[in-house]
């Protein structure tokens, strides 16, 4: 049976009238045939008069050149507009209305032309929500490390904090993260940047690791979540919610410190890159994302301070010492413009054989600074300072400077009763700028100093550490100086590791000596040094002799020198000179 043409017709008109879809059918001049319930819904607050017997006129304001589109399209038949995006001048525009329409236009035969028109505005929107999450996702990623930045990890605590306010948890809080690599810029300057960068990746990739996967979500975490990201340079971070206990998340920090220590192999270099890290707990005192990043800093430069590649947790106290720190920063920088800095000399004498004192053996230049209120402060209240915050170079270089020059001085007043050597002390962060080496040779040959008159002094920790310092102490070691290894003793190399040293002379720490007498087990060991000294050729220095009855211990124990308050305390140049001219005879 064949389908009834009127009731086939009837169901399409009922389809046309009820189509979520705006339609209206027209002659060529837009003059309108049929319109749905729909598009007059859609175009009446388009229509200036409310009259919609032509489309053109009614979309006359929204797209002014439709007419000409059409009479410049001359196929009989066709797609004349595809899904034109017209948006709804402001003005016209009401809350739930739409704001943007869709609007097709078709030419059905030479005569007709069919316009679909739709709402768009949810369309836009979701369009427009993408766009600006790929903007946001992309203004939040660290380019290097495709880990979330520093914006991502501000939103994160922002809301960690606002939950916390907002649900006063009792035990179950965050805990904020800050890691910074231990010498990353050594290696950046050393092997340069590219391998650096990787580097940089892999410590990404190490972190990541360590966590629970998903580490790298945008979105807000819940409870149990964990995000890890880099927030510049050589720093990253990672928040861990949803820990029940401190200990919880300084476990977490304990893996995150081994993986990351884990040797590296770049472009066939074998790098060590420990790191130290801070831990800030999230219901602590501070109340936004910057205070507790901050926060963690402190904990992490703390962490820095006490020796590297360990985790601190953040105290309030702590926030009090930074600030003395920059304090003393921003004196010091004074301190080096004004020269409130000068320089000491304890003599180091020689432990002759015959059981004789050679007092002009050496001095050791120490570095005092003259505070104009607190008056004169020892190194070691502004050293370590000065190394965090790049003094140090400068005042490495002052110091270096000034014992030189003064050596020489003295050699020109007293020539063969003048000391025969000088030590000056250098920082790890000297020993890691590049062009230092450089600057030695310049003082050297400004001031005439011969380099075998010379001694640098390196602690055992550093000289020890890896190949790149060794580097550098072989690259001193060529100018023609003397290095010794200062402290010797509380480090972490051992007597069987000295060999591989460029060193001359070992300094035996004042805490071994300062027990020399009294404790067999500290002689045993001092006897032990100066043996495997002596076996490699090199020198020894008792430090910190303060009796006559250590002196007789360390002289018995056959080590060349000695230093300390028994002997002298550190003298300015003008009293060493009166120091020596008192005991000249008795050198003799
Ligand atoms: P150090 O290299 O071990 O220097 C020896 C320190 O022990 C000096 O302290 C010295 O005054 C002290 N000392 C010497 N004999 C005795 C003694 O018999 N008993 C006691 N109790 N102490 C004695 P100072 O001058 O306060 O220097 C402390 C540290 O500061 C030095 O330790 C050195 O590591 C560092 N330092 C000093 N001057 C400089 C410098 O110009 N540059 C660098 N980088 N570090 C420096
Ligand atoms: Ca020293
Ligand atoms: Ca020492």
């Amino acid at each position: 049976m064949l389908p009834d043409p009127n009731l086939a017709y009837e169901s399409l008109i009922q389809f046309l009238y009820r189509a979520p879809i705006g339609l209206a059918q027209t002659a060529l001049d837009g003059t309108v045939d049929m319109l749905n319930p729909m598009a007059s819904s859609l175009l009446m607050p388009v229509a200036r008069d409310a009259a919609l017997d032509n489309m053109f006129a009614v979309l006359a304001q929204l797209a002014p050149g439709l007419r000409a589109t059409v009479e410049a399209y001359a196929e009989p038949s066709g797609v004349v507009v595809d899904a034109m995006r017209l948006p709804l001048p402001g003005k016209q525009r009401t809350p739930n209305a739409p704001q943007v329409l869709s609007l097709s236009l078709m030419k059905i035969d030479p005569e007709r032309l069919m316009f679909v028109v739709a709402d768009a505005t949810l369309e836009v929107r979701r369009e427009q929500e993408m766009l600006s999450r790929r903007l946001r996702s992309a203004a939040r990623t660290d380019a290097l490390t495709r880990m979330p930045n520093r914006e991502a990890v501000r939103e994160q605590i922002e809301h960690l904090l606002a939950r916390t306010a907002a649900t006063l948890e009792a035990g179950g809080s965050f805990a904020v993260l800050l890691l910074n690599c231990d010498r990353f810029r050594q290696i950046n300057d050393s092997l340069g940047q590219a391998v650096g960068d990787r580097l940089l990746v892999q410590i990404g990739e190490r972190i990541r690791g360590t966590l629970r996967p998903p580490s790298d979500r945008l979105d807000p975490l819940g409870q149990g979540g964990q995000l890890a990201a880099r927030i510049g340079g050589d720093e990253f971070v990672v928040v861990l919610d949803g820990m029940r206990a401190r200990e919880d998340a300084e476990r977490v920090a304990g893996r995150l410190l081994d993986a990351v220590a884990r040797p590296y192999l770049i472009d066939g270099h074998d790098i060590v890159c420990g790191a130290s890290l801070g831990l800030a707990w999230g219901a602590g005192t501070a109340a936004t994302p910057d205070e507790v990043l901050r926060d963690a800093g402190i904990a992490m430069v703390e962490a820095k301070r006490a020796g590297g590649a360990r985790q601190r947790a953040f105290e309030p106290a702590m926030r009090e010492r930074a600030a003395q720190r920059a304090g003393i920063e921003h004196e010091l920088r004074q301190a080096l413009l004004e020269e409130q800095l000068f320089v000491v000399y304890q003599p180091v004498v020689g432990l002759l054989p015959d059981g004789g004192t050679d007092y002009a053996a050496a001095v050791e230049a120490l570095v005092r600074w003259r505070h104009p209120q607190r008056g004169i402060v020892p190194p070691v209240e502004f050293i370590q300072v000065a190394e965090e915050c790049g003094l140090i170079g400068a005042l490495g270089d002052f110091v270096l400077e000034r014992a030189c020059r003064d050596f020489m001085d003295w050699q020109r007043l007293l020539g063969e009763h003048a000391p025969r050597l000088v030590a000056v002390n250098l920082s790890r962060a000297q020993l890691g700028q590049p062009g230092w080496i450089g600057a030695v040779q310049r003082i050297l040959d400004a001031t005439g100093m011969p380099p075998a008159r010379l001694q640098l002094e390196v602690t055992e920790s550093l000289a020890a550490q890896d190949q790149d310092i060794q580097q550098r102490l072989h690259e001193l070691k060529a100018l023609g100086l003397k290095l010794a290894l200062d402290d010797f003793g509380t480090g972490y190399s051992s007597l069987s590791s000295l060999h591989l040293l460029p060193v001359d002379t070992v300094k035996i720490d004042r805490s071994f000596v300062s027990q020399a007498d009294t404790s067999h087990h500290h002689q045993v060991l001092i006897e032990a040094t100066v043996k495997v000294a002596q076996s490699l050729g090199m020198q020894t220095v008792a430090e910190g002799i303060e009796t006559q009855s250590q002196a007789d211990v360390v002289r018995a124990q056959a080590c060349t020198k000695a230093q300390g308050y028994f002997y002298s305390r550190p003298l300015s140049s003008a009293d060493l000179l009166a120091w020596l001219g008192e005991r000249r005879p008795l050198a003799a």
